[in-house]
């Protein structure tokens, strides 16, 4: 059977595996830096592309080649690339496609590193930048210059839930020649397939949903385009921010239950939200697959799912947010997302705690809002915690 026709769950087992000498049933980690060439024949061979010999592992790796093709066939791509952390994709994306005077536009509330490096170093370099509400796609045509190349989506934004009708971005952008990468991390490529929308590049950080169990940071791209994989793929060997075997095959074994693992938060996720829209503590929740979400039309269409991922407003503001982060039992208090296990946190008291309440605000992170990401655990015991800790504000 064509892999291309198999089922999601198919393809996440078996996917991008190959049989190795001894038969190994899963891909084994080839925990190796370099590899034997036969001869120096061979060896300029392998150097110059006539033959297919591992060389370095930072330029390619057995195990690292499985996780990049189960990544491309995941995502209905032409080739993966996978990288030491979802930053590393990041910026090897904006260094192998941005250059002295060429501009990118971007998603405004997009991810905080993502941003910065933008700011802080590329702009050295001359790279120009217009982050825009991407959510607005008049937002985006407006910001548009003759020397953009690149427009960067992330849908949803984190963590105010802002959704980018990513097939209508991507026209706007081909119309000026311009390349579209989606940071796809929140979804994962079972919710969302922005490939398959009209995107030129996804990316992942792999530390999240992919991999599943808070035990790898690590990142990917995966591109539709033969030329631009040659191009990205070129940066990532010359930067080096490439994955370790290691991270390579827990991450291949992570990925495995991944629609297993979505299924089930998705659905506790909608429970909770409900749960949490109702309660009198709760100010508002925003999470896509309720109707109070603005895009929860938009989010049906685009996204196979709502995903396990809200934010939510507590009464009482910094205060009562950091109450709630002290007395829930369950709930892990840490950042990341998207792993087995429920993760809270309240942006205002911790990872947003060093900007002004204006800053804050401008980014759509009013002192009461707590991020949530929904794990697998039983989903009244989640509910429970959650009761019991709103109970003590
Ligand atoms: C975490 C994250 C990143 C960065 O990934 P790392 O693996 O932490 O380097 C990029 N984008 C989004 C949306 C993320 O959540």
């Amino acid at each position: 059977m064509k892999e291309n026709k198999q089922g999601f769950n198919t393809k996440l087992v078996h996917a991008g595996d190959y049989e190795d000498m001894y038969g190994s049933a899963i891909v084994p980690v080839y925990q190796a830096s370099t590899f034997k060439f036969k001869n120096a024949k061979h060896g300029g061979d392998c150097f110059a592309g006539r033959a297919d010999g591992y060389i370095y592992t930072r330029i390619g790796n057995p195990t690292i080649d499985a996780l990049e093709n189960k990544l491309a066939t995941l995502e209905n791509g032409y080739k993966g690339i996978a990288f030491s952390s979802g930053m590393a994709a990041v910026s090897t994306v904006y260094m192998a496609l941005l250059g002295q005077g060429l501009h990118i536009v971007s998603t405004n509330a997009i991810y905080g590193s993502s941003r910065a490096i933008l700011e802080r170093d590329f702009s050295r370099f001359g790279v120009e930048y217009s982050f825009v509400d991407t959510s607005n796609l008049n937002a985006i045509e407006n910001a548009i210059r003759s020397n953009t190349k690149l427009l960067f989506i992330e849908t949803p934004t984190n963590p105010t839930i802002e959704i980018t009708d990513i097939q209508k971005a991507a026209e706007i952008a081909h119309k000026h020649n311009i390349l579209v990468c989606v940071d796809n991390t929140f979804c994962s490529p079972y919710i969302q397939k922005p490939l398959d929308l009209g995107a030129d590049i996804v990316l992942h950080s792999i530390t999240k949903f992919i991999n599943g169990h808070a035990d790898v940071v690590g990142g990917a791209i995966i591109t539709k385009d033969p030329d631009v994989y040659k191009q990205l793929r070129q940066t990532m060997i010359y930067l080096g921010g490439n994955m370790d075997p290691h991270q390579a095959y827990l991450t291949s074994r992570g990925v495995k239950t991944l629609a297993l693992r979505m299924d089930k938060s998705q659905v506790s996720a909608m429970t909770i939200a409900q749960y949490l829209e109702a309660h009198p503590k709760i100010a508002w929740v925003k999470y896509p697959g309720l109707k109070s979400h603005p895009q929860h039309e938009l989010a049906k269409q685009q996204m196979n799912g709502f995903g396990t991922m809200m934010s939510f407003e507590v009464k009482g503001g910094i205060k009562a947010g950091e109450m709630l982060m002290d007395n829930v039992q369950l709930a892990v208090l840490a950042v990341s997302l998207g792993g087995v296990e429920t993760l809270i946190q309240h942006p205002a008291s911790m990872t947003h705690a060093g900007l002004s309440k204006e800053a804050r605000e401008e980014a759509g992170i009013t002192d009461g809002l707590v991020r949530f990401s929904v794990g697998i655990e039983e989903c009244e015991d989640i509910i429970a915690d959650l009761d019991y800790a709103l109970k003590l504000i």
